[in-house]
């Protein structure tokens, strides 16, 4: 069902919303998210309910205090809940914990307009197992849910997809900014027009051989910079000096070369590459033919001739996906590629083509370079977008949607 739909009035509403920002000495650095989820909070404010919210926050676990504890100060979301105040009219309050016993009691004390923020979700063992019991325990708090969090979607966990079993089908809701992603992606697995173009990049190639086999249905051109593409070129036996490479990777990487060209899909890989002897903004750069770059030497960057070939391809496409940094974009001595390729899916948007920017370091680049409003779309998740274009279906979604 969609929020539109929801019968809101007098409701207590719990939104899973994707408030994962970053945060520097208790402040939020960047409020796209928070800014992003408003639309969806004002409507069922509007519509006279009331709303608890939801988000995991970092990797809580993966960080644990000295004692073996998790540190609740750094990863807690009261920063969010700070930032939300500046912009919602309402009452915003933190609870101190995720859907327990002061969650109960503030959750039974809003009133319409109000926010109750839950503490950050990952505080709880249950959430990234699933579990039923911390579930339950979250949809005991509310009469609806809305599911808000696109970038966490492809993630079987209790406040994304467990928790919607609590609730019949017409009290669950995808809330506008998933409903926003899910006709966006549809964009580019259903039927895309062609030529439809995808550009890959970051840095490793085993995250996304599923994806390339499955694209090669769909795509008519495949780019692949970024660290990714050394391990084609070794495999193809290039010279890649110290350049990333997964060396077991080789020959599912030369399986996907035959099959592509029985496919008639062309694959295209650098055809030189900006090197250094070190990953730092100081080391000398050289360019090499990204086959023959000097063993002292690691490929950071695609390099002038390849940016050019890929633009050609991109300018031809009438759709493009793009997900990965051609090269170390992060400093300024091996970001032209990455500067180069979003310059040109820019251009084949004013062309009218369009480009879905598919999350994480591609969206970090696009923001980094002020080129966000020259894409036809931004997607807030990267390993959800990923999941789609595999052909696999979101846990989050397919919780929603089950009767
Ligand atoms: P991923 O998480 O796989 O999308 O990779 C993103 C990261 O890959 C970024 O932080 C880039 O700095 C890094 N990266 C891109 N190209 C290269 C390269 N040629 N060598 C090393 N790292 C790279």
């Amino acid at each position: 069902m969609e929020l539109q739909n929801l019968n809101l009035q007098g409701k207590k509403v719990l939104i899973r919303a994707d408030l994962n920002t970053p945060i520097r000495d208790g402040k939020v650095t960047d409020n796209s998210r928070i800014l992003g989820s408003l639309a969806t909070i004002r409507f069922i404010h509007q519509n006279g309910a009331s709303v608890i919210l939801m988000s995991h926050l970092g990797r809580p676990e993966k960080k644990l205090l000295p004692d073996g504890n998790i540190d609740k100060q750094t990863f807690s979301l009261k920063p969010v809940a700070d930032e939300l105040k500046k912009h919602l009219s309402g009452k915003v309050v933190l609870a101190a914990d995720v859907a327990g016993a002061d969650s109960k009691k503030q959750a039974a004390e809003l009133k319409t307009g109000d926010v109750l923020v839950l503490e950050n979700t990952r505080f709880e063992d249950g959430e990234k197992s699933g579990s039923e019991e911390l579930a339950q325990r979250m949809a005991e708090l509310a009469d609806c849910y809305v599911n808000d969090a696109f970038g966490t979607a492809h993630r079987a966990h209790a406040s994304t997809t467990t928790v919607s079993k609590f609730f019949k089908p017409d009290q669950r809701a995808f809330g506008f900014l998933m409903q926003k992603e899910l006709e966006e992606a549809k964009k580019i697995t259903v039927s895309p027009e062609r030529p439809y173009t995808v550009i890959l990049g970051g840095a490793k190639v085993s995250d996304k051989i599923l994806l390339i086999e499955k694209l090669m249905e769909k795509a008519d051109n495949i780019l692949i910079g970024g660290g990714m593409a050394y391990t084609f070129l070794y495999a193809k036996g290039g010279n890649i000096g110290k350049s990333l490479c997964e060396k077991d990777k080789v020959n599912l990487v030369l399986e996907i070369l035959e099959k592509a060209k029985k496919r008639g899909v062309q694959i295209y890989l650098p055809a030189d590459a900006v090197g250094a002897k070190s990953i730092d903004e100081k080391s000398p750069v050289k360019e090499f033919p990204a086959d023959k770059i000097e063993d002292e030497f690691m490929g950071l960057d695609v390099g002038p001739l390849t940016s050019k070939i890929f633009r050609e391809k991109i300018l031809q496409s009438k759709t493009i996906f793009w997900n990965g940094p051609m090269g170390v974009f992060e400093l300024a001595p091996f970001s032209k590629g990455t500067i180069e390729v979003a310059k040109s899916i820019a251009q084949a948007t004013k062309n009218g083509g369009y480009s879905l920017i598919g999350g994480g370091d591609s969206v970090a680049a696009v923001n980094q370079f002020g080129m966000q409003d020259r894409m036809s779309f931004l997607s807030t998740g990267g390993g959800a977008m990923l999941t789609l274009l595999e052909g696999s279906s979101l846990p989050a979604v397919e919780a929603m949607i089950r009767s």
